[in-house]
């Protein structure tokens, strides 16, 4: 629409700005899933059941036994930009949770139809808020303490995003890999993923080496090097596997800072800067790596999504994760010299 240069200028309502939101958070229904999982997790779950139905497109189902919300802040829960994780820019520069803008479920809400159940453990009974009507209605509902968030109907209201959905199998891989990706992560806490009815995933609450077995499986590289580094306030730990078995894909590579998923130039040429002298370059290593620092020292305040972060002091993080890495190969590389393996 080509539209006179001399309109009017008048703020957006409410419901659009959330729809605009929506356009950067909620890309597919992976992109719901990573912000539902993130807030069951920042609610202090320890078990975690996520349905899906259609590749996440007709359904997403996902309950938690969460500190659950308070049956006055349901609504709020729904609002943009209200949030009970950050009150100052203090807060937010040491900020440990994985939310913090207040925007995802008032984004979500806005291109679906949504369902939020909840209890937390001073009320008698859950309670319950849905925009199946078009207007929030709250009303009594059955449920333990904790939170169940039901999205059907994905960009029922937005035919243009509806279109770029690709295939269930597509967007259930995406899915997947989001679950897949907090699984990893939060291995105190017990998963489990259905779609269409049938269990595709269910993890038990245990240890970090654990839950790198039980994710990876049979794709667990072989003699897989288990990581355990700290420096000063540094500590880096994981799995990295030896060069010679080293992929031919880049598919299992796993980055976190501070728990949190991300795609970071400098922890990525880190890992390969360990890898330069050893690796074949067409070759991509296996690795799932948990790095953890101070968290003023990083910004994750980048871009929505936040699987981009910003270092403080981006050289000192470079230079740990590349070191310990190489003495991890080296260290590897001589034992098994020793046994006679290479
Ligand atoms: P953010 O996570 O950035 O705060 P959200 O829109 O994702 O924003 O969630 C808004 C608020 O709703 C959260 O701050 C939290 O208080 C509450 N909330 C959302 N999901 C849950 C949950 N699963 N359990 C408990 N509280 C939740
Ligand atoms: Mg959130």
């Amino acid at each position: 629409i080509r539209l006179a240069p001399q309109r009017a200028i008048l703020e957006l309502p409410d419901h659009l700005i959330s729809q605009i939101a929506a356009g950067e958070v909620v890309e597919r229904p992976a992109s719901v899933v990573k912000e539902l999982l993130e807030n069951a997790l920042d609610a202090g779950a320890t078990t975690i059941t996520l349905r899906l139905s259609e590749g996440g497109k007709s359904l997403i189902d996902i309950s938690d036994n969460g500190c659950g919300i308070a049956a006055n802040e349901l609504s709020l829960a729904v609002t943009r930009h209200a949030t009970s994780k950050v009150r100052s820019l203090d807060e937010l520069e040491h900020v440990e949770s994985m939310g913090f803008r207040g925007e995802a479920l008032a984004s979500i809400a806005s291109v679906s139809h949504m369902r939020l159940t909840s209890r937390n453990d001073a009320a008698e009974h859950a309670m319950c808020i849905d925009n199946l009507n078009g207007t929030w209605q709250t009303r009594a509902a059955a449920g333990e303490v904790g939170t169940r968030i039901e999205v059907s109907h994905l960009y029922f209201n937005t035919p243009a995003r509806r279109k770029f959905l690709k295939t269930d199998a597509t967007e259930l891989s995406h899915c997947v890999e989001y679950f897949t990706r907090a699984a990893l992560a939060n291995p105190h806490c017990a998963f489990t993923l259905t779609h269409n009815d049938k269990t595709l995933e269910q993890y038990l609450a245990t240890d970090w080496q654990h839950r790198i077995k039980d994710v990876l499986g049979k794709n667990l590289p072989e003699h897989a090097i288990w990581v355990h580094h700290t420096s000063g306030e540094l500590q880096l730990i994981g799995m990295i596997c030896p060069p010679d078995v080293a992929r031919a894909r880049a598919d299992i590579q796993y980055a976190y800072i501070n728990q949190r998923f991300v795609r970071d130039k400098v922890v990525n040429h880190a890992i390969r800067t360990a890898y330069a002298d050893v690796l074949h370059h067409a070759r991509f290593p296996a690795y799932v790596l948990f790095l953890d620092c101070p968290a003023q020292g990083v910004d994750v305040n980048v871009h929505p999504a936040k699987t981009e972060v910003r270092f403080r002091e981006s050289g000192a993080i470079h230079q740990f994760i590349a070191n310990s890495l190489k003495k991890s190969l080296a260290q590897t590389a001589s034992s098994r010299v020793q046994l006679g393996e290479v």
